[in-house]
């Protein structure tokens, strides 16, 4: 068994026992494998060992990387791949045309010009909300007081649906911390629903929880966690992280 399926395993049951910990069963919990900075050979090895929804950051790594895993595997695998890093308003046409989901919509004309550029044949792309829970630590993301306005506006949107709230909480040790923000977060989400009203029913997802926070996310009601390192290894330092951040600017 290679080890990037021993670790997928490790993983699935390190959610169960995090969900049932909580009474949730363990199939609430979507495993989103976060293949960033890892090649499409990694990917292939995931795929084998079963895993489906792959999530990105880094835009032009993530098209040749979809292109390399396609190429090498048969048409009736179907993967879904989630777009999870900052997005360049000028650089929606692409993400629109080769992704399943977002979650880091934290903008109207971001979502706009996805909704515009998704491609008609294709269903509706599913989109997330990246919410600024910690306030500063992140420049990324709408703010709790402005959730509500920026739903309104990308509900109506034909090529997008709305699915909930994605967050990135200020990394600590401190669990009970990282539970009070997680728990934020689910309680913007179920405010959401109810100021949306009918509209608010097709918000299911709440996607927070990494590695190192998974199973405080999990207890605070994660329906997609989002987990890098924990299956593909460490990542290279931050050096590679900010060439890719360079190329992209
Ligand atoms: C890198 C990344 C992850 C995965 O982080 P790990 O600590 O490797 O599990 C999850 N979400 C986002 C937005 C990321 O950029």
């Amino acid at each position: 068994m290679s080890l990037i399926s021993q670790k997928l395993q490790a993983m699935h049951s390190s959610i169960a026992a995090a969900a049932n910990a909580v009474s949730r069963q363990s199939d609430s919990v979507a495993l989103l494998a976060v293949s960033k900075t890892f090649d499409a050979d990694a990917v292939l090895e995931a795929v084998a060992a079963g895993q489906r929804a792959f999530g990105e950051n880094y835009l032009q790594e993530a098209l040749d990387k979809i292109a390399a895993v396609r190429a090498s595997l048969s048409a009736d695998i179907l993967l879904e791949w989630h777009f999870i890093g900052p997005i360049q308003s000028n650089k929606t046409r692409p993400i629109a045309e080769h992704f399943d989901w977002v979650h880091t919509v934290d903008r109207e004309k971001v979502a706009q010009r996805l909704s515009q550029q998704r491609p008609p044949q294709l269903p509706p792309l599913n989109v997330c909300l990246q919410v600024n829970i910690s306030g500063e630590a992140s420049k990324s993301g709408v703010a709790p007081a402005d959730v509500l306005d920026l739903a309104r506006a990308i509900i109506d949107l034909p090529q997008l649906t709305l699915r909930g709230l994605m967050a990135i909480p200020e990394p600590t040790d401190d669990v009970q911390k990282q539970r009070a923000t997680f728990r934020q977060v689910a309680e913007l989400l179920a405010q959401l629903q109810t100021q949306l009203g009918a509209d608010g029913r097709q918000l299911d997802t709440l996607s927070m929880g990494m590695s190192a926070d998974m199973a405080a996310a999990i207890a605070e009601g994660a329906t997609i966690v989002r987990i890098g390192s924990a299956i593909f290894g460490q990542r290279p330092q931050a050096t590679k992280e900010a060439v890719h951040h360079a190329k992209q600017t």
